[in-house]
């Protein structure tokens, strides 16, 4: 080995590390063989608040908690930024870990960035998203040849543009996934309209996808607003729109 090779070695020794890993959208044995294996060597876990406890309550690694709680806010963006730096920076191996997949609407692009710009070094571990995950638990597939040949996946609570125009078009053989929508299904239900969608258009609402209390509730575009209030639709929920939604599914296992 040769002087040069063996100085950088030692300053990765020295530097630690940062994985993104994707907890995957809801009970802990939804995450990946490789996020699990992260999780087992991390001296630190950074976690958010959808995350399964299961997945990181019995591990050795300080936990820090940087998500939302009742009566509690979520750590500002900047400041999980500058936690994760000062920790890798200090030598230690951390796990972020995230709900679902890290760079679905999860800022995970933002904190690699932040990690890439101070010089961290940094490795995404993909976790099953709730876009696709939460619809499949309710028996779901967002393509099928007969019914969808794309999918869809939009955030109701955009940073950029008004979520109307985010929302596509209607297209007769389109999914679509709106996350984050729980509070605004008036306003996303207006906007589809505008774009086309029709009245009849079936909606799926899919809420705690793999928990023991989590809910399917079936609506059109036409009533969607006070199903969703009638039913008290909780938050997280994804709506799963399109004609996939009217289609044969199969029942989950009584146990699960
Ligand atoms: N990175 C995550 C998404 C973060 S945004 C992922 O890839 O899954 C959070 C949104 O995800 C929630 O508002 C909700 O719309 C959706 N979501 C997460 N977990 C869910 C679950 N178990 N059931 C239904 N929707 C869920």
């Amino acid at each position: 080995m040769d002087i040069a090779n063996d100085a950088s070695t030692q300053a990765n020794a020295q530097m630690g590390r940062v994985w993104l890993v994707g907890a995957g959208p809801g009970p802990a044995d939804l995450i990946t063989l490789r996020g699990a294996t992260a999780l087992g060597q991390a001296d630190v876990v950074v976690y958010d608040a959808l995350v399964d406890p299961a997945l990181y309550r019995d591990l050795a690694a300080e936990l820090i908690d940087v998500g939302k709680r009742p009566g509690q806010h979520a750590m500002a963006q900047h400041d999980i930024h500058a936690l994760l730096v000062r920790l890798a920076g200090a030598g230690k191996r951390v796990v972020r870990l995230k709900g679902g997949d890290p760079f679905v609407f999860g800022r995970g692009g933002e904190e690699a960035e932040a990690l890439a710009a101070a010089g961290i070094p940094c490795e995404v571990v993909p976790g099953v998203t709730a876009a696709i995950a939460a619809p499949a638990w309710a028996g779901i597939p967002v393509t099928h040849r007969d019914a969808a040949d794309a999918f869809f996946v939009v955030s109701a609570h955009p940073r950029g543009p008004d979520v109307d125009l985010t929302l596509p078009d209607w297209q007769p053989r389109l999914t679509l996934v709106i996350l984050m929508g729980v509070r605004t299904v008036a306003r996303w239900q207006q906007a589809l309209r505008r774009r086309g969608w029709p009245d009849a258009t079936p909606i799926a609402l899919v809420e705690a996808a793999g928990w023991p209390h989590g809910r399917r509730i079936d609506a059109d575009l036409a009533t969607v607003e006070a199903v969703a209030r009638a039913h008290d639709l909780q938050s997280p929920a994804v709506a799963v729109i399109g004609a996939v939604g009217a289609r044969a599914t199969c029942r989950r296992l009584p146990s699960s």
